[in-house]
């Protein structure tokens, strides 16, 4: 079972390493991947080339579960990449972990991805009907094959020729016997950021938190649109696709997946979090004696409303940050107390006060109505609760998982509808020109989720499963 648990949930992470000396590489892909274990829980996988031959280990469950010292050791090389999981196509099969590998004319290819593809069912039609066989059922095997298959003397050229195809989010990183090429969609929709290490070589990953972890200097995002080939010390960087003319990075980065250490798009996403704090605070003031943040996205956000609105901050709620996935079918007793499973109250700083939450966002509201019971268990006045995003009223196709339309509480209940639904004395969500104010821009980014418009065609997006349905 999954805890009771409302976020959107977290899309992937990849990292691509590539060094001269080729010490300790699977160690330090490990390193890199443990910092961005936040992107995804259910999977986790390293490969490693030796100039020749690549090898990969991945497997179900977190990072550091997943790579023992007998797993790393046999992942000797000079370039690795690397990949934590949660499945946005394709359900949580062994099968669909990645970096996926295969045996081409060229020699290996191992690629990990983050993003999603809006046009992957019609690409992997077109793999059927040219003859392939299709053993996963994300499309992340559709970009691999798609590449294994291409003209081109060299993996930066078979890239740059399959890349017009693909249409949607994909920061991918791929590996080859002796290189290392990353690349970003033209729409900029997911981060990767590239740096160098100090022992030489270089590093990409999809947060800068990633490369503070292994050390690096001189921290570059890779631009939309743009290939970066590393071999040992070399790095060469090309412009393949012109980036996007309405840029889409997603807004939700911000709100809540990357870590607030990470600097995105020239802004740290602590500073970007608490502005949003201090935004919902001027539009949605409230008289109160206490502002709690739901943990942990939602702390810096909390003290920039308490910043901006004089009321004091302190913890009200204490998160279990080992309680993940659990798989142990719980009793029913348990089941209705799903959210105590994943938060525990500190009444003394609750009893008696009129409380305002801060939360990040608000997707199915499971959970948000189970913590206004626990903090009035607890003895508070008043609960207020207060939304660091607007209203999300539609799925995303670029790789976040929230569910499809119906699951989304917003697009089926008014706010004062989802206020008595969860029980709050009040309830208000940030503004879209607001958020965008916090975030410091007010275009080159994707709001879909909040607008419903979309900055690419998505009428072919298929819902996360349809792949499974056909190989079930
Ligand atoms: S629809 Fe929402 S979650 Fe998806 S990319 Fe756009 S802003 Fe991000």
């Amino acid at each position: 079972m999954t805890v009771n648990d409302d976020s959107p949930r977290d899309e992937c992470g990849v990292l691509a390493i590539s060094t001269p000396h080729g010490e300790g590489v699977a160690q330090l892909a490990f390193f890199g991947l443990f910092a961005l274990q936040h992107r995804g829980q259910e999977a986790a996988g390293i490969a490693v080339s030796d100039g020749q031959r690549a090898r990969v280990h991945k497997d179900a469950g977190l990072v550091s579960n997943v790579f023992t010292k007998a797993a790393l050791a046999p992942l000797v090389g000079y370039h690795a990449i690397g990949h934590t999981r949660y499945s946005t196509t394709g359900a949580s099969h062994l099968r669909n972990v990645q970096p996926f590998l295969v045996e081409t004319m060229h020699g290996p290819l191992a690629t990990a991805h983050n993003g999603n593809l809006v046009n992957a069912p019609a690409l992997r039609d077109e793999l059927l009907a040219r003859g392939f066989g299709l053993t996963a059922t994300s499309d992340s095997e559709v970009l691999t094959l798609m590449l294994a298959a291409a003209g081109g003397r060299t993996w930066e050229e078979r890239v740059e020729r399959t890349l017009p195809a693909w249409k949607g989010a994909f920061s991918l990183v791929l590996l080859a016997a002796d290189e290392v090429v990353a690349v970003r969609d033209p729409w900029g929709f997911r981060p990767l950021s590239v740096g160098r290490l100090a022992l030489g070589g270089h590093a990409i990953a999809s947060e800068t938190c990633a490369l503070a972890t292994l050390g690096c200097s001189d921290i570059e995002e890779v631009a939309p649109g743009e290939i970066i080939t590393l071999r040992g010390a070399e790095i060469r960087r090309s412009q393949a696709l012109t980036p996007a003319s309405r840029q889409a990075r997603c807004t939700f980065e911000f709100v809540y997946f990357s870590r607030p250490d990470s600097h995105w798009d020239g802004q740290t996403v602590h500073t970007v979090r608490q502005n949003l704090g201090r935004e919902l605070a001027r539009e949605s003031p409230v008289e109160a004696d206490v502002v709690v943040p739901v943990p942990d996205s939602s702390i810096p956000a909390a003290i920039g409303y308490a910043q901006e609105s004089g009321v004091a901050f302190n913890d009200g709620l204490i998160k279990n940050r080992y309680i993940g996935r659990t798989f142990i079918e719980p009793t029913q007793d348990i089941r209705e107390r799903g959210v105590a499973l994943k938060f525990n109250v500190l009444a003394t700083n609750l009893e008696g006060k009129r409380v305002i939450v801060i939360d990040d966002s608000l997707v199915r509201g499971t959970t948000a109505g189970p913590l206004v019971k626990l903090i009035r268990e607890a003895g508070a006045l008043e609960v207020h609760v207060r939304i660091t995003c607007p209203p999300i009223t539609d799925a995303c196709h670029f790789g976040v998982d929230m569910g499809h339309d119906g699951d989304l509480i917003a697009a089926r209940l008014s706010v004062d509808e989802i206020r008595d639904h969860i029980g709050a004395d009040s309830l208000a969500f940030l503004s879209l020109e607001a958020m965008m104010r916090a975030v410091g821009r007010q275009d080159g980014y994707c709001n879909a989720c909040f607008t419903g418009v979309y900055p690419i065609e998505v009428a072919m997006a298929q819902p996360k499963l349809s792949f499974d349905q056909v190989l079930a």
